[in-house]
């Protein structure tokens, strides 16, 4: 699922269960359906399941608003020498390729960590080009909640 976040600076939370907890990242831009784009995605701590419906105030007091912008299943395609790897494995080892079931987001993605300014919480993540693959549609212009509909300023106090 992906929260759309819109604190200090607005991001999307892109969170991924595995082994019962929600793996997550922040992206800045929020994801892509444009394979060229490359998106940072910075790691950030797990969170617990139940934050995946969250929508309100910044969890826990903190800045903003949280709307699910995004949710559904995922499947773990991660492959290394010929043989699926468990998810926690790929992350352990930085590469991740998943396929997206959403509402907004389908098709397949890589999450790959870089070294980029030598930060390992930097990830890259990248749209796969495949049949949810679309260089035209806009994200940016998706601002609701996939559960309520409502956009960020609607919880704004
Ligand atoms: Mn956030």
């Amino acid at each position: 699922m992906v929260q759309r976040h819109d604190a200090t600076t607005l991001h999307f939370d892109l969170r991924l269960e595995v082994d019962g907890v929600l793996a997550s990242w922040a992206v800045p831009k929020g994801p892509s359906l444009d394979p060229a784009d490359k998106r940072l995605a910075v790691r950030v701590g797990d969170h617990e399941m139940s934050h995946a419906t969250y929508e309100g105030r910044g969890a826990g007091g903190g800045p903003g608003t949280v709307i699910v912008w995004d949710t559904g299943t995922y499947e773990n395609v991660t492959v290394r020498q010929g043989r699926p790897l468990p998810a926690a494995e790929a992350l352990e080892r930085g590469h991740l390729r998943f396929v997206l079931h959403g509402e907004k987001l389908t098709g397949g993605f890589a999450l790959t960590r870089t070294r980029m300014s030598g930060d390992p919480k930097n990830w890259i993540l990248v749209k796969i080009d495949d049949d949810g693959a679309d260089r035209e549609r806009d994200l940016a212009l998706e601002d609701r909640s996939v559960l309520t509909e409502r956009a960020n300023e609607d919880l704004e106090p």
